[in-house]
């Protein structure tokens, strides 16, 4: 089976041809233009996927929220204006005639994890993703669990800190805001206003900046302060953690141990993984939607 997929976030398309057995090839990105809207971006797709022809199947994993069951975004921020409400099931079945689905693309790097990556023999896990928010995905029974809206696992707004920072989403204290990388940044940056990004702040922690250690270390403690409270409500065997701060292999050691310590004895053989596949995880995970998987 020839499926293609895209991944379709604020700045890149990416697309790709994946087999029944998840094997990727052909992958090309291409600039979004998201400013230009939704309905641009759909005709868009639909001229890149013209060119991966033949296929049997198109998997799509995008930003947004989605409602599984249509295929239709049922919310997008001002990344792509005029994203919302865009049918795009409907409109790439009509297109090409093959089956199509369309799932979030947090969603979808969590199955592909759970079926060629990190979570591989695992039953009942979480996925986070640390970036410019925290995004989350739970995998119950070795199927997504999607909540009764199809918009479940949003960690990023479990409020950690009452009457705390403001968050976008209108509500004040939200995990995201003390947690992701770029509240990392923020607060590194009322230390020393040269730093601007992860990498940075890493080279420094080489260099023993004790000051940087110490932000980061209370940064370390946002994340676990989330991850404790939700190992007790979910009793994962595995976290998976993505997200270009989770590469640094020292912070996922340091957070477990944490993490560790803090949790009601019964949790304690919880563990912490790294995502392994990368800008492939939502890819996968969008052609695994086509793909039976059997035991
Ligand atoms: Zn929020």
């Amino acid at each position: 089976m020839r499926i293609v997929v895209a991944d379709i976030g604020g700045t890149t398309i990416k697309v790709a041809i994946v087999n029944e057995e998840g094997v990727l090839t052909q992958y090309t990105e291409y600039d979004t233009e998201s400013k230009k809207g939704g309905a641009y971006l759909v005709q868009k797709l639909m001229n890149i996927l013209k060119g991966f022809l033949p296929f049997e199947a198109i998997g799509i994993s995008t930003a947004g929220q989605v409602d599984t069951k249509t295929g239709t975004i049922t919310y997008a921020n001002d990344n792509i204006p005029a994203y919302t409400g865009m049918k795009l099931q409907e409109l790439l079945e009509k297109a090409f005639h093959v089956p199509v689905k369309v799932e979030n693309d947090v969603n979808a790097a969590a199955l592909g994890e759970l079926h060629y990556g990190a979570g591989k023999e695992q039953t009942a896990f979480l996925c986070l993703t640390y970036g410019t928010g925290v995004g989350g995905a739970i995998i119950m029974d070795s199927k997504l669990y999607r909540g009764a809206n199809g918009v479940a696992a949003e960690f990023g707004h479990i409020i950690v800190h009452p009457n705390g920072r403001n968050c976008n989403c209108g509500l004040k204290g939200c995990y995201e805001q003390y947690a992701s990388t770029t509240a990392l940044i923020r607060q590194v940056q009322a230390v020393d206003s040269s730093y601007q990004n992860g990498r940075q702040v890493f080279e420094a922690l080489k260099q023993e900046n004790k000051k940087i250690e110490s932000v980061l270390s209370q940064w370390m403690d946002e994340i676990v302060l989330g991850l404790v409270s939700l190992i007790h409500c979910f009793n994962p065997s595995v976290i998976i953690v993505g997200g270009g701060v989770m590469e640094q292999s020292q912070v996922v050691e340091e957070i477990t141990r944490r993490v560790r310590k803090q949790v009601i004895h019964s949790f304690s053989n919880v563990t912490i993984k790294q995502a392994v596949l990368g800008n492939r995880a939502g890819l996968l995970g969008a052609a695994s939607l086509h793909i039976r998987h059997d035991g």
